[in-house]
């Protein structure tokens, strides 16, 4: 893995849970901080090495930091933008690294620059787990078009959400145009990522007659395309069941835009085969988003989501944070549990509390 986040910063210790060997290129001092227009134009220029150590800030939970990757994030906007945004979900071990990997050098050959990132929001219960991974990305790891970062590992789910929206931005600067975004499957992650991506692509997988309890009818809902993969070996069969159930299933939950009909599809990321028709699906969404608007209506749409996702966090974290709602809040949870007093009215009172707080700043 050569885009491994490189020198220390706030985040450094945490990658060194999930892998000693991505330490190897830390530093030991204190990481120092760049100007912005320094990180500005090494990300500009493609410099992977500054692009690191830019996602790494933004990652960081020291204020300092996270002040400067702002003004970073800020400052590449113009120059971001330019991508093809795909989400790759579905369960953990449906083929979603593998099937990245086998797509990617028919997408380098066609002049594109990946960038695949990750989102792990368990990966504080699982650490390691997406981190193992990605190194099996191996054959797409050491190309020179190709940059590849793990989930940050800290914080909860809107915050690594917003990190990894973020880190779009900045790969965008550094000239990626097309961008992976891969789950883990666990449900609240995929929702998040919807609103980070152009095109949500789901990976699922012919069971035993189990297709459609095994994924959250939800998730389902938000594919743009649907594709059954492991359809190899025995199990073609199986996969094209499969297959005509989505397509029944889908007819019934409706596709999540207009006059777009979800392709279902099936292929193999260890053969290779179908894979192009996949990919071709994914173009004609594309297509088809931007001739009717919607492609830069979802796009706005998610501008102006994490716009009150990013204010939400922040109420949140100011109002528990309060040393006044931390002091009345244990006994309020108390009265509320015994029946004492009703959730409404608790939560009204810890309000006043925190708004009479306000008021004494
Ligand atoms: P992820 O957890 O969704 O990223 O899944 P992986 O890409 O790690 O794949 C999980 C396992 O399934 C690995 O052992 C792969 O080799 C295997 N696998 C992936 N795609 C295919 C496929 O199309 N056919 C078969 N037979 N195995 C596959």
């Amino acid at each position: 893995m050569t885009a491994a986040p490189q020198s220390g910063s706030g985040s450094s210790e945490q990658v060194s849970n999930l892998n000693p060997n991505l330490n190897r290129h830390s530093s030991t001092g204190p990481p120092t901080l760049r100007p912005t227009d320094e990180y500005v134009a090494g990300i500009t220029e493609g410099d992977r090495v500054v692009l690191s150590q830019a996602i790494t800030l933004l990652e960081s939970t020291r204020a300092e930091h996270r002040a400067r990757a702002q003004s970073v994030v800020n400052a590449c906007l113009p120059e971001a933008g330019g991508s093809l945004r795909v989400a790759v979900t579905g369960v953990p071990g449906v083929g979603k690294s593998t099937f990245i990997e086998a797509l990617g050098p028919s997408l380098l050959d066609a002049d594109h620059r990946l960038a695949v990132l990750a989102i792990d929001p368990s990966s504080e219960q699982s650490r390691g787990s997406i981190l193992g991974d990605k190194t099996r990305m191996g054959g797409l790891a050491g190309h020179d078009d190709v940059y590849i970062r793990p989930s940050p590992t800290s914080g909860h789910l809107g915050g690594v959400a917003r990190r990894s929206r973020e880190t779009i931005f900045l790969c965008e600067a550094a000239g990626y145009d097309l961008v992976f975004v891969e789950t883990v499957g666990v449900g609240q992650s995929e929702v998040s990522v919807r609103s980070m991506v152009d095109v949500f692509l789901l990976l699922a997988l012919a069971g035993a007659g189990d297709q459609l309890q095994g994924i959250k009818r939800g998730i389902v809902e938000m594919a743009d395309v649907l594709a059954i993969n492991k359809a190899d070996g025995e199990n073609r069969t199986a996969a094209r069941r499969a297959r005509a159930e989505y397509e029944r299933a889908l007819e019934l939950l409706g596709a999540p835009e207009d006059d777009w009909t979800v392709p279902v599809l099936t292929c193999s990321a260890e053969t290779g085969e179908g894979l192009s028709e996949v990919w071709a699906a994914v173009r004609r969404f594309r297509t088809h988003a931007e001739e009717t608007g919607a492609f830069e209506q979802r796009r706005r749409n998610q501008a102006r989501h994490w716009m009150h996702q990013t204010i939400e966090d922040a109420l949140r974290n100011d109002f528990y944070d309060t040393p006044a709602v931390e002091d009345a809040r244990p006994d309020l949870e108390a009265r509320v549990e015994r029946g004492e007093l009703s959730s409404v009215a608790a939560a009204e009172r810890l309000l006043e509390v925190y708004r009479s707080a306000l008021a004494d700043r």
